[in-house]
């Protein structure tokens, strides 16, 4: 199996504090992998390194073997690394449809794109995604009217439009019901058939609902363990350092 992600004793330093301390990672393509650690660990540092938002301080990340150091956030978008925030950032004044006809016509103009016919190749793709985030039945609603939990669907739907080789979510079940975060879960389970995923979560329910592979887990910038979710969920390391976290 091919690494789509290789990382190398990779330390990020913001004025002398270590956010990252001599990391080593790596994934094989085609992998759902999820990161867990308490607040504070470098989860979201992590993927600042990924997609080029934040440079190494040392160490170095390859993607697909290719190393990713001074290249631009927007170039290694176009190398095919997606990435899901966690606030949703989708068009509100826009219906569903009209979302992912944006993103499936990106070399179109906007006034095109909304007023003009899509052909059937692009009609086609976008019912699929509609299909696909469960939200066939609300394509014609603005997106200002969705469930928080169906803006997360709707700009996951936007990203995988995209086609990204590598897709990373950060904290996606935050703030969403019970119901929600389900879906939210089935979604990511459903694209991992076909995409390599990284997930990073905070909700150790929804890691045990999507976590069939490899759990990684994160602790002051460094790797604390790896294994299957029933594995890490019996380290003593990894109790004594959620137990060790002020609640939320
Ligand atoms: P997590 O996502 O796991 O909660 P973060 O990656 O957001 O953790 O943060 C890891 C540590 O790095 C925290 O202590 C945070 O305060 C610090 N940190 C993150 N970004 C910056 C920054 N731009 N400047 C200074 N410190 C930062
Ligand atoms: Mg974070």
């Amino acid at each position: 199996m091919s690494k789509i992600l290789e990382i190398e004793n990779l330390t990020v330093s913001f004025d002398g504090f270590k956010a990252l301390n001599n990391l080593n990672f790596s994934m094989d393509s085609g992998e759902l992998r999820v990161i867990i650690g308490p607040n504070g660990a470098g989860k979201t540092t992590f993927l600042d390194v990924i997609t080029g938002k934040v440079q190494p301080t040392t160490g170095r990340v390859l993607f697909n073997g290719k190393n990713l150091k001074n290249i631009p956030e927007y170039k290694i978008a176009r190398l095919g690394i997606g990435r899901k925030f966690q606030t949703p950032r989708v068009y509100l004044n826009l219906t569903v449809r009209e979302n992912l006809d944006l993103v499936c016509n990106q070399n179109k103009n906007v006034f095109s794109t909304l007023f003009g016919r899509a052909n059937t190749t692009e009609q086609r793709t976008v019912a699929g995604l509609l299909e696909t985030i469960g939200l066939d039945a609300k394509a014609n609603l603005l997106a200002n009217l969705l469930s928080h939990g169906e803006k997360q669907r709707l700009e996951i739907g936007m990203l995988v439009a995209q086609s990204p080789d590598l897709l990373l979510v950060d904290e996606p079940a935050a703030g969403l019901t019970d119901e929600e975060t389900e879906n939210v879960g089935a979604l990511l389970l459903s694209l991992a058939e076909s995409h390599s995923i990284i997930a990073i979560e905070h909700d150790m329910e929804f890691v045990r609902q999507i976590a069939n592979d490899q759990v990684t887990v994160l602790h002051q910038g460094s790797l604390l363990c790896e294994g299957t979710m029933s594995e890490v969920q019996q380290d003593p390391r990894v109790i004594e350092v959620y137990l060790g976290e002020a609640p939320e």
